[in-house]
């Protein structure tokens, strides 16, 4: 029987109640292994799963068959550093909380992000207070991405490197793990606190967040290459928007730009770098000299804001205001840039346009390496056995046709092919 589904809803509806069944997606390419594959990908219960195990173990075949209408499918887009969007500040927009991130990461889904990190820029005690415990990891579907726990972006910064940050909020840690729980409180939902290394205990607290499982993010900073190398001795594994609110290269002192080229990556240190990609933020001679010192390390964040998914205009970052104008957002009566508003998918396609790289790579900055970042590779940000079934269809241009979280379709661009469904 061949059934036609021509809206999400209905992919939707008769997709959950395969849940439990054996789905096998066809007509596809998939990117596996650092390649794009001819295959079929089979999910069974929100997972990827084997097929010859399933043939061989169970003797059983596919009890729906999806044409993807020659898709390529790639994991779930991974946004690490996102303010908001669609109108939403999680800093400033705290009286509803859940509202606001449940309309971030249902419209999300329309970008192909599949995950997100909820990222609040430095705020007065009271917001973290409020809001941290609202940011619940979670995970995703229909009713929105997954959200990975909050990205902590300050207020323990360099106040002379504070970008869109307002000064005033600004803290040191010189009570080290009390200065931290003073701020935010619980830090349970936190995935990722960016901080300045140079900062006084920022040792310690590098420690202390790494054997918590938070990763540890250096940025806003003046650190040094030194500063740099002893906050990833000591656990950091990411910096924030690379050459955005740190000093500029020098060739004497190379400053956190320069753990790109650090001898401890070739020690086994893991060093990776969020960078925005939305042809504002970093020139694309920045971004190729970036890709090809570290291509391993490389993480696209959009750093998106409350205006993204929104018209031109006067928007809120935190506790600022701000204007968008040219595609550009700066503080309100100033020329200081303060986040995007471009979304994951424009991003990647910008990427692969300034580096001149192959669809692996391009997808791999927004997909494995995010994943990797925050050390959650082993099931998302890959199509491997028994990685979650959070995946993207995508045509010419790498231009989002659906998004798919535990093997359901969250959502369907009408404009492009729908899958069409098969039952056996
Ligand atoms: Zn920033």
């Amino acid at each position: 029987m061949d059934i036609s589904r021509n809206t999400v809803d209905k992919i939707s509806k008769s997709v959950v109640n395969f849940h439990n069944k054996l789905l096998q997606f066809r007509k596809c390419q998939i990117l596996r292994d650092h390649a794009v594959i001819t295959e079929d990908l089979w999910v069974r219960n929100g997972k990827i799963v084997d097929p010859e195990k399933v043939f061989f173990d169970e003797k059983i075949t596919a009890d729906v068959q999806i044409d993807c209408k020659g898709a390529l499918v790639a994991p779930g887009f991974i946004d690490l550093q996102i303010n908001g969007g669609f109108g939403i500040d999680f800093s400033y927009n705290n009286h509803d909380v859940e509202a606001g991130v449940q309309k971030v990461a249902k419209g999300l889904l329309a970008h192909g992000v599949t995950a997100f990190c909820p990222t609040l820029v430095t705020s007065p005690p009271y917001v973290y207070l409020k809001v941290l415990p609202l940011l619940k990891i979670r995970p995703g579907g229909p009713e929105g991405a997954a959200i990975l726990g909050a990205h902590l972006e300050g207020p323990f910064i360099n106040v002379n490197k504070k970008g869109a940050h307002p000064a005033q909020y600004i803290q040191d840690m010189d009570r080290g793990l009390d200065s931290l729980q003073d701020v935010y409180g619980s830090i349970e939902n936190v995935r990722i606190v960016t901080l300045a290394p140079e900062l006084n205990n920022a040792v310690d607290i590098i420690e202390e967040l790494t054997k918590r499982g938070i990763t540890v993010s250096l940025g806003h900073s003046l650190a040094d290459l030194s500063e740099g190398e002893r906050g990833i001795q000591h656990g950091a594994t990411l910096i924030t928007h690379l050459f955005n609110a740190m000093p500029a290269f020098h060739h004497r002192d190379p400053g956190l730009v320069g753990l790109l080229g650090s001898d401890l990556i070739n020690d086994g240190h893991s060093v990776f770098y969020g960078i925005i990609s939305d042809g504002i933020h970093t020139h694309p001679a920045a971004l190729r000299i970036a890709h090809s010192t570290h291509p391993d390390g490389l993480v696209l964040v959009t750093d998106a804001i409350s205006a993204l998914g929104l018209e031109e205009g006067t928007h809120q970052l935190g506790q600022l205001a701000i204007e968008v104008k040219g595609g550009r957002a700066l503080v309100a009566g100033t020329e200081t840039l303060c986040g995007s508003i471009a979304n994951m998918n424009q991003c990647i396609q910008f990427f692969m346009k300034a580096v001149s790289c192959s669809v692996v790579t391009a997808l791999e900055a927004a997909t494995l390496h995010p994943a990797q970042a925050v050390g959650i590779h082993d099931r998302k940000g890959t199509l491997s056995f028994g990685a979650d079934a959070d995946f993207v269809f995508l045509g010419e241009d790498l231009k989002v046709w659906s998004t798919w979280i535990a093997g359901e379709c969250v959502y369907q661009d009408t404009e492009s092919p729908h899958p069409t469904l098969r039952l056996i």
